[in-house]
């Protein structure tokens, strides 16, 4: 029995973006293949509100993450993390022999403003690094707030990992000053894993031209200056996936309407929430709590595989913590095209079999 997925990726997807994967192949040098790029590009600055350059690559979100940091930080990179998604930016830092800086925030907190502020006056980085929306806690960090510091000190890159938050919550890239926004195809957009995405501003590709050593498949410059050049990619693309990411955009800006896409997300969140907090309590702060992943503190001490169990009986499944919150934590996403009412009946379920006041 196919389960609903209520995990933070990968989500369920529409039957017909699956369908669109499977359109016949075209070549990858083709006037097709520009097109079909184009088309995607355009649509994807919409939902990003950006005119900056849009760049895929067949890889998971992670892909273009190590790509960013390695291809921009000349000097020095401020990692800035609550959770294990931004602990991964700076494991990918001193893998690639990058400078590198982790700053954490106590638990359950966002990364304040104030905190980039400090770390900045230093004068010892080129680059920060904040996770939009982090999966593994439930925290939604105040990236609007923290550009408007990082535009007082011009050298600096702003990267934003917008993995599990793009196409389930507002964004406004140019607004916030990002640099390279990053996300991938199997959160919030709502398809297979295998694309990743970003936004790139011409700042950060003239940084990056200066630095040596970029790597080869996910040096940004290369990237873009074939995009520049013909509206292709370097190497062989999932022309699949975009093909269902061609799709899929276009379903999400002219038929749901992008706002209307957050509104429902946020809708869903506020309903776990409520749920949560009736029961159990949140994870996050209540200045940071994230529209796409809920994590719940499990204050009953309930046992959440036997739960997972139980919810696949009934075609629904789950997710526990992450990481170091992974037996203190469970987590329940409302991301992509879920709806509310399949919320509510996962809801029921969970009250029905851990015998929970309705
Ligand atoms: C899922 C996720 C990633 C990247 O994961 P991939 O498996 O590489 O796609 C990065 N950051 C966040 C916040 C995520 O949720």
């Amino acid at each position: 029995m196919h389960k609903r997925l209520f995990i933070p990726g990968p989500v369920d997807v529409l039957s017909e973006c699956l369908e669109k994967m499977a359109t016949p192949m075209i070549g990858h040098r083709t006037k097709d293949a520009s097109a079909l790029q184009k088309s995607i590009s355009e649509k994807l600055q919409k939902l990003m509100y950006t005119n900056n350059t849009i760049l895929l690559s067949t890889s998971s979100g992670s892909g273009l993450m190590e790509g960013a940091i390695r291809s921009c930080t000349k000097k020095r990179a401020a990692v800035f993390s609550v959770g294990s998604f931004g602990d991964r930016w700076y494991e990918m830092a001193l893998s690639n022999d990058i400078p590198a800086d982790k700053f954490e925030s106590p638990e359950g907190e966002k990364t304040s403003p104030e905190m980039v502020r400090e770390a900045l006056k230093t004068g010892k980085y080129d680059v920060v690094t904040v996770t939009h929306n982090e999966t593994s806690s439930g925290i939604v960090n105040p990236c609007a707030e923290i550009g408007e510091v990082i535009a007082e000190f011009p050298g600096v890159l702003y990267l934003v990992d917008a993995v599990s938050s793009l196409g389930g919550d507002k964004i406004e890239v140019d607004k916030w000053g990002i640099d390279v926004c990053i996300t991938s195809t199997q959160k919030c957009l709502g398809l297979p894993p295998g694309l990743s995405l970003c936004s790139v501003s011409n700042k950060a590709i003239e940084a990056a031209r200066g630095k040596e050593n970029r790597g080869f498949y996910l040096d940004l410059v290369r990237l873009y200056d074939q995009v520049k050049k013909n509206d292709q990619y370097p190497s062989t693309p999932s022309l699949s996936h975009m093909f269902a990411l061609d799709y899929q955009l276009e379903r999400i800006v002219e038929e749901e309407g992008i706002e209307n896409r957050f509104a429902r997300h946020k809708k869903m969140a506020d309903k776990v929430r409520a749920w949560a907090e009736k029961h159990f309590s949140l994870f996050a702060a209540d200045d940071c709590r994230s529209n796409t992943v809920t994590c719940i503190n499990n204050t009953q001490g309930k046992d959440v595989s036997d739960l997972n169990k139980k919810l696949g009986e009934r075609g629904f499944s789950i997710s526990n913590g992450y990481g170091k919150f992974k037996d203190i934590t469970f987590r329940i996403a409302t991301m992509a095209d879920t709806l509310e009412d399949t919320l509510d009946e996962l809801l029921d379920a969970i009250d029905e079999i851990w015998e929970l006041e309705a």
